[in-house]
């Protein structure tokens, strides 16, 4: 029995290893139109990781010219930060404990012909506590309330030592654990 408990403690770490290699390739992935998610539960801990380009989240791939389109990059960052507007988890009694957007146009650098080059993404870490994890089958993705050009959020989960990949549209919002 012990070593079986171990077996299966391998088994769950090998595919949270290989999660996080498809987080670094989807980190990596532009193409506009459409976003990626990663989702691990981990015992009580759930993390998201979203990845969209800034074509979807802002419009436009340059750093802000002047300040109507740096008010355009604060509104985004702060919508995408406040993850109970987009976000919804019913079950679980989860608790965010920290959400972190990167945003691509906040770097030191200066140099507008590397951004051009490079097609910048935003980012989003999301760590929740949940104290019934056991319940949580479910939740809903509403980014494309606010960003339209988002036609489609690939979703990869893991969750109760089960994983799984969905496509999120206009028509489906959710991520169901089955
Ligand atoms: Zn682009």
């Amino acid at each position: 029995m012990k070593n079986f408990r171990f077996y299966k403690f391998c088994i769950v770490t090998l595919i949270l290893y290989t999660l996080m290699g498809v987080k670094l390739m989807a980190g990596n992935a532009h193409v506009h139109g459409h976003a990626t998610m990663n989702v691990v539960l981990d015992s009580q801990n759930l993390v998201i990781y979203m990845s969209l380009t800034a074509h979807d989240v802002i419009g436009f791939e340059h750093l802000a010219n002047n300040q109507q389109e740096k008010n355009v990059i604060d509104s985004a960052v702060a919508y995408l930060e406040a993850t109970e507007d987009w976000l919804v988890l019913e079950k679980g009694d989860c608790h965010k404990q920290n959400v972190e957007v990167s945003n691509p146009f906040q770097s030191k650098k200066t140099d507008t012909d590397e951004m051009s080059i490079n097609h910048p993404n935003f980012e989003v870490n999301i760590n929740y506590l949940c104290q019934a994890e056991d319940e949580i089958s479910e939740f809903s993705v509403l980014l494309n309330k606010r960003f339209k050009e988002i036609q489609n959020i690939e979703v990869q989960w893991l969750a109760h030592e089960r994983q799984g990949l969905i496509n999120l549209s206009d028509e489906n919002h959710q991520v169901r654990f089955e």
